[in-house]
């Protein structure tokens, strides 16, 4: 989604310089193109520059194989740099829903690659010196009414073989001192959770694909490929080059490049706005924490402090195909200012916009398809999960790892006539709208 400036303009909602571009680019801006070359031939081309694409870029140049790393944007111009920041396991279900489905072995499995996911991001940040406010700091999840209260407490006694994520209930009466609201009936929090800097993660982790020796070309969109004995050649912007292995990190930005997966994922405009700086004083009665903040709604929000304290972030699924970021901006304040009155007067300074993927069985998925390499899908929560599976996949493209992993076993449902365009989200988020006003 390109920004645009229109509404903003003598809004009073907006402050002087507001800026249609996410706040975490004021301090990471996205790298200048440096119009490269892509080289004639590689071990290993990774399409897509984020997360995935580099933590994935990362494993196969230490193995010593040459590594490109295309985007059709600046590197990190897609969700990577313009998410909340927020880490969780990133799986949806429970052991039981996992074993319901896909039986207890590989419920186990995929729940540990969920906390592998949580924990290898703190690590890598640690081992390779990445200065990006990563802080283990927990997320409060707040009930929108008491029936959802009941059903997070219950959740809570759901057992989990793989680990013990030490939440605990927080009732309506004690709920201030997680958050400065009246508008909850209690919540969850899960003290594993963690937070980070995302435009500053991914400026580390880019530096980091670079440092192994990844050579990573922006401004050259992948437009083709060719199949053939040893490999394929991709056809860029650019020029052409021929791969031994691909690597597909496109996520939400998936398009007819390849068909199969963008048959598979269902992309999903996600919302944020930064406030103006707020008195430290009201900041520490409103997010007396630095949790991370999230909500049982159908339509959920999640918002945090930034890592100075000084705003609030604040996001959520309000729009459909809304292109013009001041206008959803408008949307989430009103939210913001319903769940903190206090902040009735707060001006906006940046708002933005992206494109998550959902999958038709809301996990994420990898493993290889017509000799593409692949992990996508991550359901809006991929901070993670996209770093941990993108380096898994690199490691199994590297041949450092050769057990399967677990949720390249599940199958990647499509549905019949679903082409990558989805005219069912305008009457589901309709219904999840209705669902959460009337508190069903
Ligand atoms: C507003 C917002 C808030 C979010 N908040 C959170 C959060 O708090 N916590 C959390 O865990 N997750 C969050 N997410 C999701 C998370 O950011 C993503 O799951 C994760 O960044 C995905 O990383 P990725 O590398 O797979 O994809 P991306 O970072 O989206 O990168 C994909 C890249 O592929 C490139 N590309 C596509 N096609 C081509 C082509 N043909 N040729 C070359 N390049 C191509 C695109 O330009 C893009 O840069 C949020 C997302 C958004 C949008």
């Amino acid at each position: 989604m390109k920004p645009q400036a229109s509404h903003a303009a003598n809004h009073p909602a907006f402050t002087a310089d507001y800026k249609p571009a996410p706040y975490w680019w004021d301090q990471s801006p996205l790298a200048a193109s440096s119009q490269q070359t892509p080289p004639g031939s590689v071990d290993v081309a990774v399409i897509g520059a984020g997360y995935t694409g580099l933590h994935a870029a990362i494993q196969t140049a230490r193995a010593g194989l040459s590594t490109v790393v295309f985007d059709a944007e600046s590197a990190g111009y897609g969700c990577s740099s313009r998410n909340g920041g927020q880490i969780s396991t990133s799986i949806k279900y429970n052991y039981p829903e996992l074993a319901k489905k896909y039986g207890e072995r590989l419920a186990h499995d995929i729940l540990t690659i969920g906390k592998a996911s949580l924990d290898y991001v703190e690590a890598f940040v640690t081992a390779e010196n990445i200065e990006c406010a990563h802080s283990v700091c927990g997320r409060f999840h707040g009930a929108h009414n008491a029936r959802a209260y009941t059903a997070l407490a219950r959740e809570l006694d759901t057992p989990n073989p793989v680990f013990d994520s030490g939440a605990f209930t927080v009732p309506k009466q004690q709920q201030h001192r997680e958050l400065g609201t009246d508008a909850y009936h209690g919540g969850v929090v899960f003290p594993h959770y963690a937070s980070v800097d995302p435009g500053q993660y991914h400026r580390g982790v880019l530096a980091t694909a670079k440092n192994a020796g990844a050579q990573v070309i922006s401004h050259c969109n992948v437009t083709g490929f060719s199949k053939h004995t040893s490999g394929h050649t991709l056809h860029t912007a650019l020029g052409d080059c021929v791969a031994g292995q691909v690597i597909v990190a496109t996520n939400g930005y998936t398009t007819n490049l390849t068909p199969w997966q963008r048959r598979r994922v269902i992309p999903i405009g996600s919302y944020i706005i930064a406030t103006d700086e707020i008195d430290s004083a009201l900041m520490d009665k409103l997010m007396p924490t630095n949790r991370m903040l999230t909500d049982s709604r159908k339509l959920v929000y999640y918002y945090r402090p930034s890592p100075d304290r000084k705003r609030i972030l604040f996001g959520g699924r309000v729009s459909l195909n809304e292109t013009d970021p001041s206008r959803s901006a408008v949307k989430l304040r009103t939210e913001l200012v319903r769940l903190f009155p206090e902040l009735a007067g707060v001006k906006i300074s940046h708002s933005w916009a992206g494109t998550v993927a959902y999958t038709f069985n809301s996990l994420m998925h990898c493993g290889e398809q017509q000799g593409l390499h692949y992990a996508m899908g991550y359901c809006g929560s991929g901070v993670g999960m996209a770093s941990y599976l993108g380096r898994s996949i690199g490691r199994q493209v590297s041949g450092a790892d050769t057990d399967p992993i677990a949720l390249s076993q599940i199958k990647f449902p499509t549905r019949p006539l679903y082409t990558g365009t989805p005219w069912f989200l305008a009457p589901s988020i309709w219904l999840y709208r209705m669902r959460d006003r009337l508190s069903w």
